[in-house]
């Protein structure tokens, strides 16, 4: 079956494995951000991405960047449980917030790290490290294209 964003997301549940995702974002975040890392006048034909790592399905964690914030805070959120269960939204991150575009179709490469194979002592850790090298290696793969992008 599969979402658009992840081949293993049926759409309403997560896979609970790490997927990386790819917003694009506004040009204007380079004049109003001036320490977005890019140097130099940036292409016409280029774009702005910011990459990210989640267990979440990659549209509610676009939603946790992007969606406006009630005054508890809280969202629905429906990765890991059949109903929907209140979070808190996590600490906004550089750069999104305000210049999200949309969130890029990259169904064919989720879920880039599995959890749900044995498990050992630090199999957890190993694997959000594994995962954090793929966003990094996403990253770099687009910074080549030309484009300007973030993560961290
Ligand atoms: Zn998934
Ligand atoms: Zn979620």
């Amino acid at each position: 079956m599969g979402s658009d964003y992840c081949r293993d997301c049926d759409g309403k549940m997560s896979c609970n494995n790490y997927h990386v995702y790819v917003i694009e974002l506004d040009r204007a975040v380079l004049e109003e951000k001036p320490d977005f890392p890019y140097e130099g006048n940036f292409p016409n034909d280029k774009k702005i991405f910011y990459v990210g790592i989640t267990k979440h399905r990659p549209e509610c964690r676009y939603l946790q960047h992007t969606a406006e914030r009630p005054e508890n805070n809280e969202y629905p959120c429906n990765c890991f449980s059949e109903s929907p269960t209140p979070r808190k939204f996590p600490k906004k991150v550089k750069y999104v917030h305000g210049f999200d575009l949309n969130l890029a179709r990259i169904s064919s490469i989720n879920p880039i790290v599995r959890t749900d194979g044995p498990t050992f002592p630090g199999s957890a850790i190993e694997q959000e490290n594994e995962a954090k090298n793929k966003e990094t290696e996403m990253g770099e793969k687009l910074r080549k294209l030309g484009h300007a992008v973030y993560w961290n």
